[in-house]
């Protein structure tokens, strides 16, 4: 004895309604929005967001740590800013992974008929809240809410964007940070330099120097600032 669906002519079994699943439902699933394999594979992918979080999360303070405060020159004259990793700036900041939780989770909430946007504070405060509230009530969802098949496609999408961040991270030398701006013998040395989450340390591959403190970090991309002036100045 078996319960899993048979094909009956002129009769369309229900299926999982997350794009691209199209998972026939066994009987016992029927009444459900998703199947259980795509319930598994979000739950697993919600609960490990908050990790990847604070992963890019410390990226991004590190890039932004190194702002130099007062700015040095005022008015419209600015030095080109160093590329950071915008993909990374863009997720951990507003409009990034807590809002576009905050956006499911408001979703069902308004589904339950319960009061929506409560106060969850900065993205690194709001991220385990919201995952926490998405998986409370994934089951709820995946049972009852008519739009999950969505939210379960924009869970994954999101969870890969992180993991390849993340992952690219893990890889030496992949995030670059500007050009080494030490002088040597006959110019810039003007190698590209590297850093990745796991550490502060950066060193150049070509002359050797050395950053390892946060305070090192801020001399380096003010060095690395006055370099880009200069140049600047040069082709004005
Ligand atoms: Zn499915
Ligand atoms: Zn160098």
């Amino acid at each position: 004895m078996h319960d899993h669906p048979a094909d009956f002519e002129g009769y369309d079994w229900p299926v999982c309604v997350t794009p691209r699943c199209d998972r026939k439902l066994w009987a016992s699933e029927i009444g459900r929005q998703s199947c259980r394999p795509c319930e598994d594979a979000t739950g697993t992918r919600i609960a490990e967001l908050p990790g990847l979080f604070r992963q890019m999360n410390t990226t991004a303070s590190l890039m932004r740590g190194a702002r130099r405060p007062g700015g040095g020159s005022t008015s419209g004259s600015k030095t080109p800013p160093i590329p950071p990793r915008l993909e990374v700036l863009a997720l951990v900041g507003p409009g990034g992974i807590a809002t576009r939780l905050r956006d499911i989770e408001d979703a069902w909430r308004k589904a339950l008929g319960w009061t929506v946007a409560p106060w969850r504070g900065s993205p690194a405060q709001a991220v385990p809240q919201h995952t926490q509230f998405l998986l409370n009530n994934l089951p709820w969802a995946c049972d009852a809410y008519q739009s999950v098949g969505q939210d379960i496609d924009d869970l994954r999408r999101l969870h890969a964007e992180c993991t390849a961040i993340v992952n690219d991270e893990r890889r030496p030398g992949r995030v670059q940070i500007g050009l080494c701006p030490i002088r040597v013998d006959d110019g810039l040395c003007g190698q590209q330099l590297t850093a990745s989450a796991a550490s502060h340390r950066v060193r150049c591959g070509n002359c050797g120097a050395r950053w390892e403190t946060l305070g090192e970090w801020r001399e380096l991309r003010a060095a690395q600032e006055a370099v880009l002036a200069e140049a600047a100045g040069v082709a004005a």
